[in-house]
């Protein structure tokens, strides 16, 4: 029994968006693609307007959603930024978060996104000791993308030390299993289900020292799992590996057996031309994340040269002072116009490529992010009637939606199948009202 659906336009991977295409779903996946069907067939649901595929937010970290709106004006940096967020890390417990996530994961359900990889460092107790579930945190993030209708990819993170050779303080005991060995036992405990895998992270460098990184990446590449790592974000990280260990962190990493197909480099932002050819020679992902690099003053990375060198791209909304995944697709390219003062850097459908099908790469879901037979059947649809889109043609609508669409113009969103957003509204939930619950709630 397969459902039919008639988009309008839509994107299938090319430089313009096609007219007229049928999609048959059968269960999770697409079981049929035919283009040039000029009018919806009898029992086909319509989808008006331009649909693409699902987007993946490849670096997040849910909680951070409550500081939106919170840390933004004056002065101060990415290190003072962290003693903000430090601040609402120490109030959080497993029911808080949970309602925090699924309210934040539901906004990405409204905005398009399919699939988060969420990268989850708040794993203890406020005094660092373990909850009775030691992946009480963890578990509930993961039922949060479920009741939200998404996927997740919880990143878990390594992090062991405050600075290089530092104990964790403060909130970071929150973070730290002590060792290596002893985050990779409390992993274990997590088991992949339907619509949500379990991947590894690296904190940084800050955090896990090169004899850990390498256990966590061991760990990653015996279950073949997504690994993912915050990797130069900001110059004082650099300056701080070179001077403890003689070597940039992408070549930390590199050492450590990180790099590779399965590896993600969130940021990546101040690179050596040594470092972009580490990543790419490896055929890592590279994780940008523009509009929280803007809003911490962190830089702008080399996102052209990277893809040049053979890496691949994805995209995050990180701390979510915005989850607008078109805006961090558009940034990639008009950042380094403003970097470089010259134009096309990367094409429309390189951007797009990014946001939907690298991006789910990058997560472990080699088999969404595109509209072909087989793949996972995520579609999200832009009402192109809206005073943003007004006016757009079959030739424009890709540009159009790309460099000035928006979260507010997704009508429709269907992720494995499953109707998640009709009509521009979530099928299960009061979105708004959900954030705002959850956030008034740390707030008292
Ligand atoms: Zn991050």
């Amino acid at each position: 029994m397969s459902d039919a659906y008639w988009c309008e336009l839509v994107w299938l991977g090319g430089e313009s968006a096609e007219a007229g295409v049928l999609v048959e779903v059968e269960g999770e996946h697409f079981a049929s693609v035919s283009a040039g069907t000029a009018s919806p067939p009898e029992g086909a649901t319509r989808l008006p307007g331009l649909t693409l595929p699902g987007f993946a937010n490849a670096h997040s970290h849910a909680f951070q959603r409550a500081l939106r709106g919170r840390t933004q004006r004056g002065e101060g940096s990415f290190w003072s930024w962290r003693e903000q967020m430090y601040g609402l890390a120490a109030r959080l417990d497993p029911e808080s978060y949970f309602a925090l996530a699924r309210a934040t994961f539901a906004e990405m359900a409204l905005a398009g996104v399919s699939a988060v990889g969420e990268f989850h460092y708040l794993h203890h107790a406020p005094d660092g000791s373990r909850y009775s579930n030691p992946n009480a945190i963890g578990e509930a993030l993961i039922a949060a993308a479920g009741e939200a209708g998404i996927r997740i990819t919880l990143l878990d993170a390594c992090y062991l030390h405050g600075g290089i050779g530092e104990p964790p303080e403060g909130v970071q005991r929150r973070f730290s299993d002590g060792s290596a060995e002893a985050w990779a036992e409390r992993v274990e405990g997590l088991e992949e289900r339907p619509g949500a895998r379990v991947g590894a992270a690296i904190h940084s460098v800050r955090a896990v020292d090169p004899e850990a990184a390498a256990i966590v990446a061991a760990w990653g590449a015996k279950r073949d799992r997504p690994l993912h790592a915050h990797v130069s974000e900001q110059p004082a990280e650099n300056e701080a590996c070179l001077g403890a260990y003689g070597r940039t962190p992408t070549a930390l990493l590199a050492e450590a057996g990180a790099l590779g197909e399965r590896f993600g480099a969130v940021h990546a932002t101040h690179l050596t031309d040594e470092d972009v050819a580490l990543l790419g020679g490896s055929r890592s992902f590279c994780c940008l994340c523009p509009t929280t690099e803007r809003d911490l003053a962190d830089g702008i990375g080399p996102a052209r040269r990277l893809s040049a060198a053979g890496a691949r791209l994805a995209l995050g909304s990180d701390s979510h002072a915005l989850i607008e995944p078109l805006e961090e697709a558009r940034a990639v390219e008009l950042d380094e116009r403003l970097a470089t003062g010259s134009r096309g850097h990367h094409d429309p459908a390189a951007l797009l490529r990014a946001a939907t099908e690298d991006g789910h790469a990058s997560l472990g879901w080699p088999d969404a992010g595109r509209i072909s037979p087989g793949a996972l059947a995520d579609l999200v649809t832009f009402n192109l009637a809206s005073v943003r889109l007004a006016g757009v043609t079959r030739e424009s609508a890709i540009d159009s939606v790309l460099f000035a669409g928006s979260a507010a113009d997704v009508s429709e969103v269907m992720i494995a199948g499953r109707q998640v957003v009709v009509d521009g509204a979530h099928s299960a939930l009061d979105v708004a009202a959900e954030l705002r619950g959850a956030i008034g709630a740390l707030e008292r």
